[in-house]
């Protein structure tokens, strides 16, 4: 994590010098652990991406009404965020569409019998309370919604944050505008294009988006907040909008590391290990800090994956399965790096039987309760248990399922091929004091400068976690049969 999170990687972004000097630490590591390569150039399996940066000096954002036109102060009422297929100019109604979700599966629909044709859907993140966590969070995926709006004919989006789920602060996340998008540049792997329009509403200054609606957001979040459905009006306002934007190509690489299963036919299988070695790189300044190391996101899982890997060596385990050690890129531009190996996998993606991923999984106390995503939903929820029953740590399932974590990092990459998975935090019981140092955590250091390696670690729960990881994965590497999804999980539908 020193290495990782040092100052001189400047925050590790996708595409950067930095990148290149922890890949090129990784594959020291992978090396030394006595892995083999298993990318398509050694341990590198290369990846191309298109980025897309606002130049927001040159761009404008207003609201019409009544023919006048009110301009909307871009980093404090809302921002606007770019992708390559972002128009120049848009001016469109907007409607305001409740969460702005389409579940099929529960024959519910915000967007049904709305009129959203040429114009923007401006809708509150998260979903109704009685929906079930996976349904809510997999059509709340970028791809999910963004299909469901270019169904219903949609001109482009405008997001405001649930308060109920917002982990940092407005500075922090109006402050990431600048950072490029990405998308990955293979055609194959581009399915849908991307908004002509999207921006996100500062949830405290979005009364003026909806004043002579007949309505007002502080309605909306009473409704939000009592667990009553939400309301759908058109607002009063037209969006216009001017875009000035730059693309340019981007590459970068996963890296790859197997340790060859010892058994003649698991041995074809695999089982998938991974963490993200990119971060968000250089950004706005906090405190004087402009770069954002990244230690716990996610140094901490690289670090995590090397020290698995060499302690399997130490050991000599001998797995039936093999296991391949991933270190991917991309995550923070969207799960991008999973996202194309999981598409082309080194290895046969039929044989890919689990990944583990380790994403900030926050080792800020002593390690009494593992919380894991995706407990309920496959085998490895057994895998798990049975481990952490044997370490004296307590399993928890997902204690905030609005936040989306199952789907928010590199294991939804492979849950969407099929492949079953989990996902780990350092667990708390609420009201403890444990509790308050995690939600601290996010609100002072997620996605900030203050992510670096000056903040307090539990090293010994650390250590704990790991040891726990690599009892895991050689249990799955050796059982007789590979994990499976639960009959009733949602996430099942991927498996063919
Ligand atoms: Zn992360």
């Amino acid at each position: 994590m020193q290495f990782l999170a040092d100052d001189k990687l400047e925050g590790r972004d996708t595409g950067s010098a930095g990148f290149e000097i922890a890949a090129a630490y990784v594959t020291g590591q992978f090396k030394q652990a006595g892995l083999r390569p298993a990318g398509l150039e050694g341990y590198a399996q290369p990846v191309e991406f298109i980025a897309s940066q606002i130049n927001e000096s040159e761009s404008s954002l207003e609201l019409l009404r009544d023919g006048k036109a009110e301009p909307v102060k871009l980093g404090e009422d809302g921002f606007l965020t770019v992708n390559q297929d972002t128009a120049k100019e848009t001016e469109a109604d907007a409607v305001f569409v409740g969460y702005g979700l389409t579940v099929p599966e529960l024959k519910y629909d915000d967007l049904a019998g709305q009129n959203l044709k040429g114009k923007i859907a401006v809708f509150v993140s998260g979903g109704p309370a009685t929906m079930p966590g996976p349904l809510k969070a997999h059509y709340q995926s970028q791809e999910e919604r963004r299909r469901a709006m270019f169904t219903a004919g949609a001109a482009g989006v405008a997001t405001i944050q649930n308060p109920k789920a917002v982990e940092v602060p407005w500075s922090r996340t109006a402050g990431a505008r600048f950072e490029p998008r990405m998308e990955l540049s293979e055609a194959g792997a581009r399915r849908m294009t991307g908004y002509p329009f999207s921006m996100v509403i500062n949830a405290e200054h979005v009364e003026k988006f909806f004043a002579g609606s007949g309505h007002t957001f502080q309605e909306v979040l009473e409704a939000l907040n009592a667990d009553k459905p939400l309301p759908h009006f058109p607002l009063a306002v037209r969006i216009r909008a001017r875009v000035s934007k730059e693309n340019w190509q981007v590459k970068s690489e996963n890296l790859a590391g197997l340790l060859p299963g010892s058994d003649a036919a698991l041995g074809k299988e695999y089982v998938v290990v991974s963490a993200h070695l990119d971060h968000i790189g250089i950004g706005e300044p906090v405190n004087g800090d402009k770069i954002y190391n990244g230690a716990m996101d996610d140094a901490s899982g690289i670090a995590s994956l090397i020290e698995v890997a060499r302690a399997m060596k130490e050991s000599g385990a001998k797995p039936k399965r093999s296991i391949l050690f991933l270190a991917v890129t991309g995550e923070e531009k969207g799960l991008l790096g999973s996202r194309y190996f999981a598409e082309h996998p080194t290895v046969n993606a039929k044989s890919i039987v689990a990944d583990l991923n380790m994403d900030m999984f926050l080792p800020l106390f002593p390690l009494k309760y593992l919380e894991v995503q995706g407990l309920g939903e496959s085998t490895l929820g057994d895998d798990i248990r049975a481990v952490c029953q044997e370490a004296g740590v307590q399993v928890q399932a997902d204690k905030m399922p609005d936040n989306n974590r199952f789907i928010r990092s590199d294991q939804y990459s492979f849950i969407r091929r099929g492949v079953p998975a989990l996902a780990f935090k350092f667990g708390w019981v609420p009201g403890s004091p444990e509790e308050k140092v995690f939600k601290d955590w996010y609100k002072e250091r997620y996605h900030g400068p203050a992510d670096d390696v000056n903040q307090p670690v539990d090293l010994a729960g650390a250590a704990q976690f790991d040891a726990i990881l690599g009892k895991l994965l050689l249990r799955v590497a050796d059982a007789e049969q590979r994990p499976k999804w639960k009959e009733d999980s949602f996430f099942r539908r991927f498996a063919q």
